[in-house]
Order: structure tokens, then sequence, then C-alpha cells
């Protein structure tokens, strides 16, 4: 374990890559070595950019993650690329891991490209990403990108583990409205219009009609900093954005945002996986399984309130395993 921690903080590409299929498994002894592994490298930890992006199916996500990728490569960053694919979780196919994607930056060695681990609930596959990004961090990987599609929960979960979340719209009003609709871009820090190359007055339309919508927002919305148009396939606008995204950087470095965000999602984690651990503590407690079915007819067929089955069932778990 001291040897796979160390060939991982050298940067060791293999050893990260490892230590990743060691915190996605299921058995209980790589859990335990897992969080041995996580606890000794987070002196390691938190010295990356974390990067939030997603998109629907087809907006073009990798064609811009290896466009964007490339260019922080080429000023000297090491880049790592993590997935969660929302489809996984349901029927272990791949939204995002199908394709050859991002095919020259998957053959740098100063990059790491990670698919979405291809089993388990969203909150599960979360929870592993999460974990993974650390290790990105602990291998020396001073950007971390964790990309998602836009149909569903992943976008929050991306949001809540990313210091900026970028969302890439294609250059069409519908699909700004649909996603204002979803409070999707209420998360967004930064909204980037990809394929602006194929209609430049479109895209400049829906740079001012999302700019437009967003000031809509309620105030207690995030502010969104800016709308950006991009040509992920031509490469062009990428440069602009990064010059975006450090300046966000920079001004919530200095009025201290960044670093309280930080400190919000740490504790977020905790008390989600807490709430995670005592459902399956609660689901798994004698008492509990054995009531759990007649008070779910119960409460199904009208007959128990629904708040009296909760408060009996989980007096029944207070009182411990032989009440
Ligand atoms: P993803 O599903 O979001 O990962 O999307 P892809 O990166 O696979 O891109 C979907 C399609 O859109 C591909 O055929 C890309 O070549 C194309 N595409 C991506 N970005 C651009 C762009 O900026 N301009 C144009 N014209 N096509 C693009």
């Amino acid at each position: 374990m001291n040897d796979l921690a160390e060939r991982l903080k050298a940067g060791e590409r293999r050893a990260l890559a490892k230590a990743i299929t060691l915190v996605e498994s299921t058995r209980a002894d790589h859990r335990e070595q897992a969080d041995a592994l996580l606890t000794g490298l987070m002196p390691a930890t938190g010295r990356a950019l974390r990067l939030g992006i997603s998109g629907v199916p087809g907006v073009g996500k990798s064609t811009f993650i290896e466009a964007f990728g490339l260019l922080l490569l080429s000023s000297g960053h090491r880049v790592a690329v993590l997935a969660i694919d929302p489809s996984s979780a349901l029927s272990g196919g791949a939204i995002l891991g199908d394709k050859t994607r991002m095919e020259k930056l998957s053959m740098d060695p100063r990059a790491f490209i990670r698919p979405s681990p291809s089993s388990g609930t969203l909150g599960g596959v979360a929870e592993k990403t999460r974990e993974a990004l650390l290790l990105c961090e602990a291998a020396g990987f001073d950007v971390v990108i964790v990309e998602t599609v836009g149909v569903g929960q992943s976008e929050t979960a991306v949001a809540g583990m990313t210091d900026l979340y970028l969302l890439l719209q294609l250059p069409n009003a519908g699909d700004d409205l649909q996603a204002i609709k979803k409070g999707v871009m209420e998360l967004a820090d930064l909204v980037v219009i990809n394929k602006a190359d194929l209609d430049t007055a479109a895209a400049t339309r829906a740079q001012a009609q999302i700019t437009s919508a967003l000031r809509l927002l309620p105030s207690h919305a995030k502010t969104v900093q800016r709308v950006l148009q991009v040509s992920a396939l031509k490469a062009d606008g990428i440069a602009p954005l990064w010059a975006a995204i450090t300046d966000l950087h920079q001004a919530r470095e200095a009025d201290g945002s960044w670093a309280a965000r930080r400190r919000e999602q740490a504790l977020a984690w905790m008390w989600e996986r807490i709430q995670a651990g005592l459902r399956q503590a609660f689901i798994a407690h004698p008492v509990v399984r054995e009531r759990l079915d007649a008070t779910t007819t119960a409460v199904r067929d009208g007959r128990t309130p629904p708040s009296t089955a909760a408060r009996q069932l989980l007096a029944a778990f207070q009182a411990g395993p032989f009440a």
C-alpha cells in the first residue's frame, strides 16, 4: 500500500489507475485499504483546479475537452478527466464511454482519462468519482475535469464536487430555455456556446438570450460570470475561455469564496455519506426488516399515516437490534 502511494505521488499513471480501481471496489477489505490510502494521501490533495463540464449528448463535450486539454498541456499543465455517466447506474450502458474519445489527449503521458464507474447508484458513482478526484490531485494533476451528460441529477453532483461548473450549450434558443427550466443554468459558473462555427449569428443570438435570461434568475442564484462562444472543432475561443476561468479563480480566491465552496462541499459530502450509511443500516436492521413490508403496505393502503409509520420504524431502529 505504501508502495502504491509512493508511486502514485510520483505521478505514475498506472499506480493512479490501480488506486482508482481500489476505491471503486465494493469488497470490504478493499474499502479498508482504500480508506487508509486516501487518508495517507490527503496532505497531497487539494491543489488542482476542479472543473465540472456538462451538456447534452452531441453538444461536443469530448471534442471540447480534447481541444481544451491539449491547450492546457501545451501551457505546462497536467490534466485528468473523470466521467460520471448516469446511464451506468441504470444499464451499465454508456452515453459517455462508448466511442474512442479524446484521442490525442488520451495518448499523452501528461494526461489521464478515466471512464465512469460502470455500476452502482448515481450517489455511489459520484462518491467514487470524488475519491478518484482526490487521487488525481495526489498524483500531481493540476487540472481535474469531471464530465457528465445533461440528463438529470448528475449535473448537481458534478457542480457539488468542482470549483467551477461549465455548461456547454448548442447555438439554438430552445435548448437554453430547457436548461433554465431545469435549474441547471443556475448551477453554471460559465456558459459555453459550442459549435459557434456552424452559425455565428445564431451563436451570438444565443449568447445574448442566455445572458439576459440569466439576469432574470432569482437573486440567490449563483451569479454566472460569463457566457462565451467557442468552436471546439476548430479550437477557436478556447484560450479566451481559459482566461475567463483563471480570472474567476483569482477573483474568488481573493474574496474567499473559492475556499468556502470547498469547505462546504467537503462537509456536504460527509453528511451525504452519513445519510447513505444510516439508510443502509436502517434497512438492514432486523426489526425494521421484519416490519418494513407490513408497514409499507399499510401506508400504501392508507391505513397508517406516513409520518406515523416512519416514527414507529425509527423508534424500532433506535431501540437497538433486539428491541
Ligand atoms: P459529446 O457527445 O457531447 O461528447 O459530443 P462530441 O464531442 O462527440 O461531438 C458530437 C459531434 O459534434 C461530433 O461529430 C463532433 O465532431 C461535432 N462537434 C463538436 N464540436 C464541434 C464544433 O465546435 N463545431 C462543429 N461544427 N462540430 C462540432
